[in-house]
């Protein structure tokens, strides 16, 4: 079962779909070197947060012409998308709040407020009444659009707060709602031609906290408020040991794939699910059409005292194609892979020690890529392939999410 999305622009993604997000420059250059040596043709896009921008988009070198002229599709021609990631200047940690305030974005009292939450101790209500008195009023989207539009983006992601906080969630959600209309008018009108080419997309993160029952609505009509083309949720804290949240992550987008139906305007909006490792999977069988996953790395922790590149993922972690699990790779003797990386080394102890971290992120993509084709091309219905690749694996807890009628989001987008 596959369907193709096409965006304005003319590029597509395919369900089951996956974008992956490039965090520092050996993940880019991990992509290069696996886009010339053996392509990535069913890795769709490139997600790319703001907050990596500099070390990460322009090495990219999307617009470079290749060297030579290659048949299967290269980077150069998948989604590009820019995120203009607030949430990491609201609630990251202290070296990414400084690093966001020098997008660019954001302007001298919001520098103030952020350096003052960032420098006091504060409980962590004290530090979102600042940010909803001091940083929310002087928020605004037109700085990162502008941005958006001149970095080429394929689809403009509009810049929103993060819902973080149980006690300010309504403040939250109506900031939110703020920046995402202010987002439609600047298309409808300084953007208008532009807006006309590339579809708007929605990013929400939303801290796994608020994600009850009793907001779902509330949520729903967040993430709708003004009609996207394309809508994404980030979770943040999920746990894969937590079942009870991940079922409630999961009926979440389903009842949202329900509301989206149930609307007056019946028409179904591709749901991303932004940051997120194999549990994504499961939520292919829950309405999500497409995952965007950080390479090599866990997407749920960050080590944030220092940043440089292995510090910044789960140092050493290699994919047990069949176990689906991260294992150090100094566990491991024998490399159970057949991708052309693996077959390369064959032995962990032939791989070259400066040559791991790229070794790791090559055979990362290099699987996924085949994981993915592998759901595409299944000839079993997609959730019956996935439960039976999970119960091959060691994280066969995640059958627990497939369920007994799935949901697949595939209507194909009016245009
Ligand atoms: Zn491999």
């Amino acid at each position: 079962m596959t369907m193709v999305y096409t965006l304005k622009n003319g590029k597509t993604f395919t369900f089951p779909s996956m974008f992956v997000n490039p965090q520092n420059p050996r993940d880019v250059e991990s992509l290069w070197k696996s886009d010339e040596e053996f392509g990535l043709p069913h890795i769709d896009g490139i997600l790319v947060n703001m907050i990596d921008f500099h070390e990460v988009y322009g090495k990219l070198a999307l617009d470079s012409q290749p060297i030579l002229s290659q048949e299967k599709p290269s980077l150069r021609e998948k989604i590009r998308i820019i995120d203009p990631s607030y949430h990491v200047l609201l609630t990251g940690a202290m070296e990414e709040k400084a690093r966001m305030l020098t997008t660019g974005f954001f302007d001298k009292k919001i520098e103030k407020a952020t350096k003052q939450i960032m420098h006091t101790k504060l409980s962590p209500s004290d530090k979102t009444r600042i940010i909803v008195n001091d940083i929310y009023p002087n928020l605004t989207v037109k700085p990162a659009i502008d941005f958006l539009v001149k970095n080429k983006s394929d689809a403009i992601v509009s810049p929103c707060v993060n819902l973080s906080s149980k006690r300010w969630f309504g403040k939250q959600v109506d900031k939110a709602r703020e920046m995402l209309m202010d987002t439609r008018a600047l298309l409808t009108t300084s953007y208008k031609a532009y807006s006309e080419k590339h579809d708007l997309m929605n990013i929400v993160t939303i801290q796994k906290d608020v994600v009850t029952e009793r907001n779902f609505a509330t949520l729903f009509r967040l993430l709708l408020c003004n009609d996207p083309d394309q809508v994404g949720i980030r979770v943040m804290g999920i746990q894969e040991s937590d079942t009870v949240f991940l079922d409630t992550l999961f009926a979440f987008i389903r009842q949202f794939n329900l509301f989206m139906r149930l609307r007056e305007k019946r028409t179904q909006i591709p749901i991303h699910l932004v940051n997120i490792d194999e549990i994504g999977y499961s939520g292919y069988c829950n309405g999500v059409v497409n995952i965007v996953s950080p390479i090599a790395s866990n997407p749920y922790y960050k080590f944030s005292s220092t940043s440089s590149d292995e510090d910044r993922d789960m140092s050493g972690r290699y994919y047990h194609p069949f176990n689906m699990n991260y294992p150090y790779l100094s566990t491991i003797t024998k490399l159970p892979c057949s991708c052309a990386e693996c077959k390369r080394f064959k032995q962990v102890s032939a791989i070259p020690v400066e040559y791991r971290p790229t070794f790791r992120r090559k055979h990362w993509l290099r699987v996924k890529d085949n994981e993915i084709q592998q759901l595409r091309e299944t000839p079993a219905r997609l959730d019956v392939a996935l439960r039976d690749k999970f119960a091959n694996s060691m994280r066969v807890g995640l059958v627990a999410y497939i369920p007994a009628s799935p949901i697949f989001n595939t209507f194909e987008k009016e245009r």
